[in-house]
Parts: structure tokens; C-alpha cells; sequence
């Protein structure tokens, strides 16, 4: 995979969990890094350098992805230092747990911006960039929530499933551009957010957090285990080797049998 050696990637959501993978796998490659998401800011430093130490360059963007303004700043800062942006992963995301007729207003609409709508904004400004080189790989971190839906997560099973038919969509505007586009769909995958859920669950339904891990988040999952962040960044190196030149459009699924049944 020696062609993806000074490439450049935008990794938004990528101080934690599966994003912050997906950036050191890259790096691993020799594509230099934008990293972007929230958190403390010593151990973004701490993990920013980290990723430096693999012989990359990495650049710390905190733009806040419901932000346009911000999101544009991100962009602009990529293209200012490596000159154009290679690979595009929409990775950042949010979630929240209840039912509709108590569902925030404003979750509905930081959910519907963080995981659709930026993915646009990013897109957007991106693709003039990879029409001009030739290449380009687009992935949009989805869920297996962009294929079935379970209750009380309304906001975030719309946003999932927009976003695998935006990339559906620009994965057939761009086919003969060199460009490819596609969605990852795990299942429960462990990190933070997954973490962060089962609280949320529990209250939702009003049982324990045991059984909310145990008969609610890992019911559906048939592996009956959580999935390693690692896998899904292995799958987008994947995609963005020279194997993955035919593959846009899809729903890459890693969901442990979610899905087939
Ligand atoms: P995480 O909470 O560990 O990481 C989320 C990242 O997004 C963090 O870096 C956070 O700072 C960033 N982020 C959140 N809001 C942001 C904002 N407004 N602007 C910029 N960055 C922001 O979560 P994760 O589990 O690694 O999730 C990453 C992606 O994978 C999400 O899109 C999520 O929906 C998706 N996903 C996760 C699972 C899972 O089981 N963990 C399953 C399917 C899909």
C-alpha cells in the first residue's frame, strides 16, 4: 500500500474511539493527518504527537462539526498545509436515547447536523480537490442504524440512514472521477459513545445497566460481542488501497449478524 505515503487525510471526530484509530492506522500508511474532534487538551496533544511519531505530519483542527463556518476553517487549514486532502473520513458522531415525545429538540437537530449534515459541508468543499488529483477516497462512518432501526434513537437512525443515501448518491456522481465513496455500518463497536449508552438505556427502559448491555445493546449483535475499533480501521484501509478501486457506494457492514436477521 506503498501509494498512500504522503497522502492526506481529514479524519473528523478523531480524538477518541474509532476515529482516533482510523488516524493511526492511516499514519501508519505515511498519510499525513488532520485530526479533529473534542476533549482534553493535553491528551489530544499527547495523542497528536503520538501519531506524529509514526513519521507523519499531524495537524490539530477543533472545529465544531455542527458549525459550517468551522467545518470550512477545518478544510481550509488541510488544503493550506498539504496542499489538497486525499481521503475524507465523516467519522464524527453523537447519540442520544429516548423516546420521541421527550426527545430534546436540540439533540434532534445537533444529531441531524453532526452526523448528516457536516458530511455534506465536507464533501463539498473536498471533492473539487480529488476531481484535480484524480483520487480520492470518501468514507462516511454510518452504523448498522443506517440499515435497521431500534426505539428511542430517532434522531440518530435518520442521520445514519441519510448519510448512507448521500453516500450513495455522490458515490454515483463520482464514479469515473477516480473517486470512491462509501459507508461503514458497524454494530456495537467498543468505545465512549457505546460506553455512554448504556446508562441511557437503562434509564430509557428503566432496567438495570447489566441488563440493559446484556438483553438490549448486545441482543441483536449475534457475535454477542462488542466489536474492536482496530477492525473497522483495518476495513478502511481497505477501501483505500488500490483493491478498493471498484468499491463505492456500499454499505460496508461489520455488525457481528446484526443485520441478516
Ligand atoms: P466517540 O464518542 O468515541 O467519538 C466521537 C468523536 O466525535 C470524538 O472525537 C468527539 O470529540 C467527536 N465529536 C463529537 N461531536 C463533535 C462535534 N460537534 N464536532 C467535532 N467533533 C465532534 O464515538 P465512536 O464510537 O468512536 O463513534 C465514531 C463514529 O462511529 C460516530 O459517527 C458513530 O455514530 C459511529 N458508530 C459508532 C458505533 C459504536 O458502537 N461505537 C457503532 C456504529 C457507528
Amino acid at each position: 500500500m506503498t501509494h498512500l505515503k504522503n497522502k492526506a487525510a481529514v479524519v473528523t471526530g478523531s480524538t477518541s474511539g474509532i476515529g482516533l484509530c482510523i488516524a493511526q492506522k492511516l499514519a501508519d500508511k505515511g498519510v499525513n493527518i488532520v485530526m479533529n474532534g473534542f476533549g482534553d487538551a493535553e491528551q489530544i496533544e499527547v495523542d497528536r504527537k503520538a501519531i506524529e511519531d509514526k513519521g507523519v505530519r499531524c495537524i490539530y483542527h477543533g472545529a465544531d462539526m455542527s458549525k459550517r463556518v468551522e467545518i470550512k476553517g477545518l478544510m481550509a487549514t488541510a488544503e493550506r498545509n498539504f496542499g489538497t486532502i486525499d481521503i475524507l473520513v465523516n467519522n464524527a458522531g453523537i447519540q442520544h436515547v429516548a423516546p420521541v415525545e421527550e426527545f430534546p429538540p436540540e439533540k434532534w437537530d445537533a444529531i441531524i447536523a453532526i452526523n448528516l449534515s457536516a458530511a455534506f459541508d465536507t464533501v463539498h468543499l473536498a471533492v473539487p480537490m480529488m476531481k484535480k488529483s484524480g483520487w480520492g477516497r470518501i468514507i462516511n462512518m454510518a452504523s448498522v442504524h443506517a440499515l435497521v432501526a431500534s426505539p428511542y434513537k430517532s434522531a440518530y437512525v435518520a442521520a445514519k440512514h441519510g448519510l448512507l443515501g448521500f453516500t450513495k448518491s455522490i458515490a454515483l456522481e463520482l464514479a469515473r472521477d477516480g473517486i470512491t465513496v462509501n459507508a461503514i455500518c458497524p454494530g456495537y463497536v467498543d468505545t465512549p459513545l457505546v460506553r455512554g449508552q448504556i446508562a441511557d438505556t437503562a434509564k430509557a427502559r428503566g432496567i438495570t445497566e447489566k441488563q440493559a448491555l446484556n438483553d438490549v445493546i448486545l441482543a441483536a449483535q449475534w457475535t454477542k460481542d462488542f466489536i474492536n475499533p482496530e477492525h473497522i480501521a483495518e476495513a478502511i484501509m481497505f477501501l483505500c488501497s488500490d483493491a478498493g478501486q471498484n468499491i463505492t457506494g456500499t454499505d460496508f457492514t461489520i455488525d457481528g449478524g446484526w443485520s441478516a436477521s
